[in-house]
C-alpha cells in the first residue's frame, strides 16, 4: 500500500469525554511517580501475550515465533523515542477503539468518579490508580500504536497527542502482536537512560515470567587515535522473568526456593516452612509463602506490620498491604498473586477491598490450618516454629476473635509437668483428680519462673502449672479467661485450692507436719500489726514447702506480673497491696509461732517479720522499700545467730 492510500484512508475520531478529561489532565500535569507508565505498558505487553497463549490453546496456527514471546523496549535518545513491542495477540481496528479511546474497565471509572475537579489532587490520583495505558500521556507528547491481531492480515496504526482525538489508519505489519512507540516530552528524557528504565523494570516487573529485553546504543571509545567513537546496539534482557508462583508446584527446586525466599525477605536463613499454592474458581490466586526460621529484624517493630508482596496479574503492586495479612502473621514472607484485583488498585482502594478481603481470610485460614496440620504430623518442625514466632501468633488470641480457638489448639507452652512444650489438650489430660483450673505462673524469664517459691506446693502434689513467660501471655490471658471450659488461674494470686486436689499418694491433703490453723492465729494478729498497711493481708497457705513466705495478690486484684507490665509502661501508677502468706510447715514459721505468745513478743518480732516481708519482695523480683533498714535487720539478725 502506497502512502498516500494510508494517509486516505486515516480516520480522526474524538475520546470519549471522560478519557479526554482524563487525558488532559495527564498531558497537562508534572507527576512525581511518572514512571508508572511503563510498569502500565509493560504489564499490557505482558498480558497481550497470555492472552495469545491461551487462545492459541484451542488454535494453534495463532501462535507464531515458535511461541517464544518477548516484550522489547528500545531506547532512542537522538530520536527522543521509547519503543515497546510484543509478539502477543494485537489489536483490530474495533479492539482499538474501544480499548484506547473509551474507559472500558471498572478500575478508570472508579478513578473517574474520584475526581473532584481540584487539578492538585486529581494529579495526585494519577499516580495511585496507575490508569493504565492512558498514563503514556504523563511522560509522551504523542504516541503511535502499530498492531496486528494474531489471525488478522489487516495491521492498524493508532495515533494521538492526547488532545481530545486520535487517528486510526490501516498500515502494514509482519507478525502479530503490537509495537507503541512514545514521542517523549522534554522533561521526561530521563526515561530513555538505560539505568533508569532497567530501575524500573527490576523494581515493577522483575517477575514478568517473559523476558523483557532492552535495547540501548552504547558509545565505544575510538579504536585508534584521531578516529571516531563507534556506537553499536546493545541488548540486554534486563527482568528476573521468574514468576515462581506461576509455576506447578513440583516445578520449583528446594534451592529455587531458597533463592526466591531471600530475594523477598532480604535474609539470610532458610524458610522454615514453604507454602505454594494456586486457587482457582470464585477467586482466583496463587499464594508463595514462606516461613522464615529466624526472627526478622523488624519483627517487633509496630511501623511495619506485614511484607507479604502482592502482585495482580504477575505485576508488583505493593509489600505494605496492612490487608493482606492480619499482622499476628507479620513474619511471613512471600508472593500473593491475585487475578480479581484490578491492576491499577491503589493502597487506598486496598482499603476495607471486600476482594482482598475475603482472599485474606482465605490464605489465614490455610496459614493456621497447615500449622496444624504440622503440629500434627511434625511435632519438631511445628516446635521449632513456634518457637520462633508463637509470641507473635499468640497476639492473634486478643487480635483475631474469629482465629482464637484455633490458635488456642494449636498454642505450645513450657509447664513445670514436661521438659519441652505442651498443648493445653495435653495439660488438661494431665490434669489431677479434683483440679478445675489450668494453673499458670507469669513473669519475665522461664528459668526464673520455674524457681518460683509459689510452685512448691504444687510441684509437691503433682499439680502441673504452665509457666508462661511471654510479655504477650498476660494480653490474651485477659481475652480468653477459659480454655474447654476450664478457668486459667494464677497461681500467684487469690486461694490456691490445693487442698482439694488430691497428692501422688492418694491422701486429700497433706499437713502432717504443719501447724494447726487455730494455732497461727497469735503470730497472724502480730504480723498483721508490725506490717500495717505494708500488706493488703497476712495469711497461711498450702503453696508453699521450703519457701517460709511468698507474696501473693488479692483474689479480685490483677495479676502480679500484669500489674508489673502495666507500671513499666506507665500505665499503672500505684501497684495493689499484696498478700503476704506463711508456710506453717516452715522451722521459721514454727519458731514464731512459739515466740508469738510471749510477753514484748511485737517488739521481739518486729525484724525477724520485717525480714519475711523483704525476702518474700526479693523472691518476686521487686525493688524493697528500703534496702539500708533491709541490709540492718539482717546483719542483726546475723549478729544475734552467731552469738
Ligand atoms: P487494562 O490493561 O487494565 O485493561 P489499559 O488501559 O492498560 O487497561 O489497557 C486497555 C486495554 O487495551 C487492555 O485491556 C487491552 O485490551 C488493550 N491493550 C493495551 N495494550 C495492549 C497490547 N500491548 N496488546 C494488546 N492489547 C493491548
Ligand atoms: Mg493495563
Amino acid at each position: 500500500m502506497a502512502e498516500q492510500d494510508i494517509k486516505d484512508k486515516t480516520e480522526k475520531m474524538g475520546f470519549e469525554a471522560e478519557v479526554s478529561r482524563l487525558l488532559h489532565m495527564m498531558v497537562h500535569s508534572v507527576y512525581s511517580d511518572s514512571e508508572i507508565f511503563l510498569r502500565e505498558l509493560v504489564s499490557n505487553a505482558s498480558d497481550a501475550c497470555d492472552k495469545l497463549r491461551y487462545e492459541a490453546q484451542t488454535d494453534a496456527s495463532l501462535m507464531q515465533d515458535g511461541g517464544e514471546f518477548s516484550i522489547d523496549i528500545t531506547a532512542d535518545k537522538k530520536a527522543k523515542t521509547l519503543t515497546i513491542v510484543d509478539n502477543g495477540i494485537g489489536m483490530n481496528r474495533d479492539d482499538l477503539i474501544a480499548n484506547l479511546g473509551t474507559i472500558a474497565r471498572s478500575g478508570t471509572a472508579g478513578f473517574m468518579d474520584k475526581l473532584t475537579g481540584d487539578a492538585k489532587k486529581d494529579v495526585q490520583l494519577i499516580g495511585q490508580f496507575g490508569v493504565g495505558f492512558y498514563s503514556v500521556f504523563m511522560v509522551a507528547s504523542s504516541v503511535t500504536v502499530t498492531t496486528k491481531k494474531a489471525g488478522d492480515d489487516q495491521a492498524w496504526t493508532w495515533e494521538s497527542n492526547g488532545e481530545g482525538s486520535y487517528t486510526i489508519a490501516e498500515t502494514k505489519k509482519d507478525g502479530a502482536g503490537t509495537e507503541i512507540i512514545l514521542h517523549m516530552k522534554d522533561d521526561a528524557e530521563e526515561f530513555l537512560d538505560k539505568w533508569r528504565i532497567q530501575n524500573i523494570i527490576k523494581t515493577y516487573s522483575d517477575h514478568i515470567a517473559i523476558p523483557i529485553n532492552l535495547t540501548t546504543e552504547e558509545t565505544k571509545p575510538a579504536e585508534e587515535e584521531g578516529a571516531e567513537p563507534t556506537t553499536e546496539l546493545v541488548t540486554e534482557t534486563v527482568n528476573e522473568g521468574q514468576a515462581l508462583w506461576t509455576r506447578s508446584k513440583s516445578d520449583v527446586s528446594e534451592e529455587q526456593h531458597e533463592e526466591f525466599y531471600r530475594h523477598v525477605s532480604h535474609g539470610f536463613d532458610k524458610p522454615a516452612h514453604t507454602m505454594h499454592y494456586k486457587v482457582e474458581g470464585m477467586q482466583a490466586y496463587s499464594v508463595l509463602m514462606y516461613i522464615p526460621s529466624e526472627r526478622p529484624q523488624d519483627l517487633f517493630d509496630p511501623a511495619r506490620k506485614n511484607r507479604v508482596k502482592l502482585y495482580v496479574k504477575r505485576v508488583y503492586i505493593t509489600d505494605d498491604s496492612q490487608e493482606l495479612l492480619p499482622s499476628w502473621l507479620r513474619f511471613m514472607r512471600g508472593v500473593v498473586d491475585s487475578e480479581d484485583l484490578p491492576l491499577n488498585v491503589s493502597r487506598e482502594m486496598l482499603q476495607n477491598n471486600p476482594t482482598l478481603k475475603r482472599m485474606s481470610g482465605a490464605i489465614t485460614k490455610k496459614i493456621l490450618t497447615e500449622l496444624e496440620k504440622m503440629a500434627d504430623k511434625d511435632a519438631e518442625k511445628f516446635e521449632k516454629i513456634w518457637e520462633t514466632f508463637g509470641s507473635v501468633l499468640k497476639e492473634g488470641i486478643y487480635e483475631d476473635f474469629e482465629r482464637r480457638d484455633q490458635i488456642m489448639k494449636i498454642a505450645r507452652f513450657k509447664s513445670t509437668g514436661v521438659d519441652g512444650w505442651t498443648t493445653l489438650d495435653d495439660y488438661i489430660s494431665r490434669m489431677k483428680e479434683g483440679q478445675d483450673a489450668i494453673y499458670f505462673i507469669s513473669g519475665a524469664e522461664g528459668d526464673i519462673l520455674a524457681k518460683s517459691p509459689q510452685l512448691e506446693g504444687f510441684r509437691k502434689k503433682g499439680v502441673e502449672v504452665l509457666l508462661l513467660s511471654d510479655p504477650v501471655d498476660d494480653f490474651w490471658m485477659q481475652m480468653m479467661p477459659q480454655y474447654e471450659g476450664k478457668t486459667f488461674k494464677s497461681i500467684t494470686k487469690g486461694g490456691s485450692d490445693l487442698s482439694n486436689i488430691k497428692s501422688e499418694d492418694g491422701e486429700a491433703d497433706s499437713k502432717e507436719d504443719s501447724i494447726p490453723e487455730g494455732e497461727m492465729t497469735t503470730l497472724i494478729t502480730l504480723m498483721k500489726e508490725v506490717l500495717g498497711d505494708k500488706v493488703g493481708d497476712v495469711k497461711t497457705t498450702d503453696r508453699l514447702v521450703d519457701t517460709a513466705a511468698c507474696l501473693v495478690a488479692d483474689e479480685n486484684a490483677m495479676d502480679m506480673h500484669m500489674e508489673r507490665i502495666m507500671k513499666a509502661h506507665n500505665q499503672l501508677h500505684e501497684a495493689s497491696k499484696k498478700n503476704l502468706e506463711i508456710n506453717p510447715s516452715h522451722p521459721l514459721i514454727k519458731k514464731l509461732v512459739e515466740k508469738a505468745g510471749d510477753k514484748g513478743a511485737t517488739d521481739g518480732l518486729k525484724d525477724p517479720v520485717l525480714l519475711l516481708l523483704d525476702q518474700a519482695t526479693i523472691l518476686e523480683g521487686d525493688q524493697l522499700e528500703d534496702p539500708s533498714a533491709f541490709a540492718k535487720r539482717l546483719a542483726d539478725a546475723m549478729a544475734k545467730g552467731l552469738a
